[in-house]
This record gives C-alpha cells, structure tokens and sequence, in this order.
C-alpha cells in the first residue's frame, strides 16, 4: 500500500492524524496493511509531503490547507463554498 494508492478521502483521514500511532489507528480502521519499512517513515514523520489537507463533506472533494488558512484557522472550500474551523 502506497500513500497515492489510498483515496482521497483516506488521504485526508491519513494527514489529520498527528501521530504514528493515529496513524497505525487510522490504518488498523481502514483495513490498510502497512509494511514495516512504512511503519519506519510514518514514525519518522515522512509519512505526508506537502500540504495537509482536509476531505469536504460536502461535495466529496479534497482541499489543500494553506499557510494562510491555517493562521486563520479556517478554510472555505473552494468547491462548495462550505468553512470549515481547522
Ligand atoms: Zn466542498
């Protein structure tokens, strides 16, 4: 199982987690398989690259959270128009 391979709504699920073993809680959840050498990056926190972001509700899209939402803690789906409290 690959990061890229997981939807976006996983993806999603998978970047709010804060720590390895939300991570491993997330991934026990989702049925997802985690290799050992997986195990290692997540711990190492190389689990995510990028943006986080987070999975409307709404119109079933993913939105990437910006420098600038996350001092606003806030973001507004671009999609949809719908805000969200970060
Ligand atoms: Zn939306």
């Amino acid at each position: 199982m690959e990061f890229k391979d997981l939807t976006d709504a996983q993806k999603a699920k998978a970047m709010v987690c804060k720590t390895p073993d939300e991570i491993l809680e997330f991934a026990k959840n989702e049925g997802i398989e985690l290799a050992e050498e997986q195990l290692e990056q997540i711990s190492g926190g190389d689990w995510t690259s990028g943006n986080p972001v987070i999975y409307c509700d709404e119109c079933h899209k993913t939105v990437e959270v910006t420098e600038e939402d996350k001092a606003r803690h806030r973001i507004v789906c671009p999609y949809c128009g719908t805000f969200y409290a970060l």
